[in-house]
C-alpha cells in the first residue's frame, strides 16, 4: 500500500514500523461450552501476558526513539492489564456468559470504558484510551492477527505518530530512528525542519499513517517524494535500495563542494549558512560546509526540560557555536520564538485560538522583559567570542524593533557597569516574516543592520494558510506570485538603506527558489546543514545576471506551478542536485 504525505525531509529510510497511536477492531463474539471455561480463562491469561512483553519490549525501543514521557504510555498501559479490576472483569465475563474469551475482553473493557469517560477528572478520562489501546492489543493477539515481522531487537525503527511535536523530534535519537511518518503538519511545521537538520528521511502530512500502519509493518519512508509503503514487494524493497544507494553516491560527490567557496559561475559571492537548534548543531552545520550559522533557534534550549534555562546556560551554549565559527565566520542568534507550535510546558500561557497569530515571540518577550533581558545578557556576553549577529524575530512594526534595541541597550550599559567584555559593535537584525513589517521594509531597514526573510511564516501570513495544515498545502507555497512580490519589495528596500538580507526560511535551500532569489539580489541563504553542498554546486553553475532576468520574468508569472517549471526548464541542474 501507498499513502502519499508531503516530503519532508530527503532520503529513504526502511524498516520496521513503531506506530504512537491506538487503533480499533472488530470482535468475534460467540458461545462455549461449560467444560471450555478453564481452558478459555487460561487462553485470555496468556495472551495478556504476551501483550504485556510486547509492551516492555515497546517501552524500550520507545525510550531508546522519542524519549521516557513517551514511553511512560505503554508503562501505564501495563500497569492496566496487570490490574485484576479490568482483566479480572474479563475472566469473570468468560464464567458468568460463557463466552469467548475476545467477547469477554471486549464486554470488560466496554464497561472500564463507560466508567473512566464519565469521570470528571481529565487525566482519567484520558485512561478510556489507554484501555481502548491495549484491549486492541490483547484481541489481535488472540486472534493471531499479530503475526507481523518480528522487529529485530535495536534494529532503527520507522516512527509512525499522528503528531510529533518539536520537542519530540528534538529528542530522536538518529540511531534508532530510521525515519518517520505523522498523519498531519506541512513542510514548514517544525517536526519537519527538524527532521531535515537531523537529516531523518521523513514525510508529514500523510494523514492516514497511524491508520494504516501498524507496529512492525515493514515501511519504506521517501523522505524526497513524500511516499510511504506499507509492507511493500520485494521488488519495491529492491528499488528502494538501489535508490539508497544514489542517494549516499549523490551525497559523496557533493563533498568535494564542502571547502569550496560560495559563489556563482561569473564569481558573484553569496553566503551559505546553515539553521540550527542548539550548540552540537554548529558542529554538524560546520561538517557539512556551512560558513556560519544564520539562525539560531534559541527556543530548542528552553524545551525538554522543566524550567528556563539560566543565564551561565544559554551563553555557554551561544559562546560555543560562536567558537566553533571563529572570527569571521556569522552565527546569528535569534531571539526566543515560543509560540506557535513551539510550546514551553513550564511557561503557563493561555491557550489561544490561533497560535501562530498570538502571543508569541517578541511579543511575549517584550512584557516578559525578566526573561527576555536574561537572553540578552547571555548573547550580548557570548558577543566577545566570534562573530555573533543578534535577531529579533515577529517584527512587526517600527516601535517593537525600538522596543526591543532599547531593552538591548539597558542590558549592554548594565554589563559594561560590570566590566564585563562584550563587543559593542554587534550587528542587530530582525526577521521578516509578517507581512506588514514587510511593507514597511524601508522604514525598519533605516533601524535594522540586516533582514532575514522568514518565509515560513511569511508565506502563512501572506496567504491566509496555517503551515501546519497539509490540506494548504498549494496555498502554503513560497512560489505563489504574491510571495515572490513581497520578497522582492523586501530585498530591493533593504538594499536601498545600505542593508544586506539574508533568508532563513525554508525556502533559502530549495533548489527552485535559490535561482530566483539569487536573481532578486538575496545576500545571505540559511538551511539546514544537509542542504548547503548541493546549494553551493548549483549556484557554482549559475549566472548571476542570467538569473537577475530569470527573477524579473518570473514576477511577471501568474501560477506557482508555471513559476517552477519555467525555473526548472531554464535551469536544468536544479535536477541534477535535486535529493
Ligand atoms: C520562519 O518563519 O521562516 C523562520 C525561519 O522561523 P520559524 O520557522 O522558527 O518560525
Ligand atoms: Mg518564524
Amino acid at each position: 500500500m501507498l499513502l502519499q504525505g508531503i516530503a519532508a525531509a530527503p532520503g529513504v529510510a526502511m524498516g520496521p514500523a513503531l506506530v504512537l497511536k491506538n487503533d480499533t477492531h472488530t470482535v468475534q463474539r460467540y458461545e462455549i461450552a461449560p467444560e471450555q471455561i478453564q481452558e478459555e480463562a487460561e487462553r485470555l491469561e496468556a495472551h495478556i501476558r504476551l501483550a504485556i512483553s510486547q509492551l516492555e519490549a515497546l517501552i524500550e525501543q520507545t525510550r531508546a526513539a522519542v524519549g521516557s514521557e513517551q514511553a511512560k504510555i505503554f508503562e501505564s498501559q501495563i500497569w492496566l492489564l496487570e490490574d485484576e479490576e479490568f482483566t479480572g472483569a474479563a475472566k469473570e465475563a468468560i464464567l458468568s456468559k460463557r463466552i469467548n474469551a475476545e467477547a469477554a475482553l471486549d464486554d470488560a473493557s466496554k464497561a472500564i470504558i463507560g466508567i473512566f469517560e464519565s469521570m470528571e477528572d481529565e487525566h482519567l478520562r484520558e485512561r478510556a484510551a489507554d484501555i481502548r489501546d491495549i484491549t486492541n492489543r490483547v484481541l489481535r493477539l488472540l486472534e493471531g492477527k499479530d503475526a507481523r515481522p518480528q522487529q529485530e531487537s535495536g534494529a532503527p525503527v520507522i516512527l509512525v505518530a499522528h503528531d510529533l511535536t518539536p520537542s519530540d523530534t528534538a529528542q530522536l535519537d538518529r540511531s534508532s530512528t530510521a525515519g518517520f511518518v505523522t498523519d498531519i503538519g506541512g513542510r514548514t511545521s517544525h517536526s519537519a525542519i527538524m527532521a531535515r537538520s537531523m537529516e531523518i528521511p521523513a514525510v508529514v502530512g500523510s494523514r492516514e499513517g497511524t491508520v494504516q500502519v501498524r507496529t512492525g509493518d515493514y515501511v519504506i519512508v521517501d523522505g524526497s517524494l513524500g511516499q510511504v509503503y506499507i509492507n511493500p514487494e520485494p521488488a519495491i524493497i529492491e528499488e528502494y535500495k538501489a535508490k539508497q544507494i544514489r542517494f549516499a553516491a549523490r551525497r559523496d560527490e557533493l563533498k568535494k563542494y564542502g571547502g569550496q567557496p560560495s559563489r556563482t559561475a561569473d564569481g558573484h559571492r553569496v553566503e551559505l549558512v546553515a539553521n540550527i537548534g542548539n550548540a552540537q548543531d554548529a558542529l554538524a552545520a560546520k561538517q557539512s560546509g556551512a560558513e556560519g550559522i544564520g539562525l539560531y533557534r534559541t527556543e530548542f534550549l528552553y524545551m525538554g526540560r522543566q524550567q528556563f534555562p539560566t543565564e551561565q546556560e544559554q551563553f555557554q551554549a551561544y559562546k560555543v557555536a560562536a567558537e566553533i565559527f571563529g572570527k569571521d565566520q556569522p552565527v546569528i542568534i535569534r531571539t526566543l520564538d515560543i509560540g506557535g507550535d513551539k510550546e514551553l510546558p513550564y511557561l503557563d500561557l493561555p491557550k489561544e485560538a490561533n497560535p501562530f497569530l498570538g502571543y508569541r515571540a517578541i511579543r511575549m518577550c517584550l512584557d516578559e522583559t525578566e526573561l527576555f533581558k536574561t537572553q540578552l545578557r547571555a548573547i550580548v556576553k557570548a558577543s566577545a567570542y566570534g562573530n555573533i549577529k543578534l535577531m529579533f524575530p515577529m517584527i512587526a512594526t517600527l516601535q517593537e524593533l525600538r522596543q526591543a534595541k532599547a531593552l538591548l541597550a539597558e542590558v549592554q550599559n548594565e554589563l559594561e557597569w560590570e566590566n564585563v567584555k562584550f563587543n559593542r559593535s554587534m550587528e542587530v537584525g530582525i526577521m521578516i516574516e509578517v507581512p506588514g513589517a514587510a511593507l514597511v521594509a524601508d522604514q525598519l531597514a533605516k533601524e535594522a543592520d540586516f533582514f532575514s526573510i522568514g518565509t515560513n511564516d511569511l508565506v502563512q501570513y501572506v496567504m491566509a494558510a496555517d503551515r501546519m495544515n497539509e490540506r494548504l498545502a498549494y496555498l502554503n507555497e513560497p512560489f505563489q506570485p504574491a510571495v515572490l512580490r513581497i520578497i522582492d519589495h523586501v530585498i530591493q528596500a533593504a538594499h536601498r538603506e545600505g542593508k544586506w538580507v539574508g533568508m532563513c526560511g525554508e525556502m533559502a535551500g530549495n533548489l527552485t527558489a535559490i535561482p530566483i532569489l539569487l536573481g532578486m539580489g538575496l545576500d545571505e541563504f540559511s538551511m539546514s546543514g544537509g542542504a548547503v553542498l548541493a546549494a553551493r554546486a548549483l549556484l557554482h553553475q549559475l549566472d548571476r545576471h542570467e538569473m537577475k532576468q530569470l527573477a524579473d520574468e518570473v514576477l511577471q508569472m501568474t501560477s506557482s506551478e508555471h513559476i517552477k517549471l519555467h525555473v526548472e526548464s531554464r535551469v536544468p541542474a536544479i535536477a541534477e542536485w535535486r535529493a
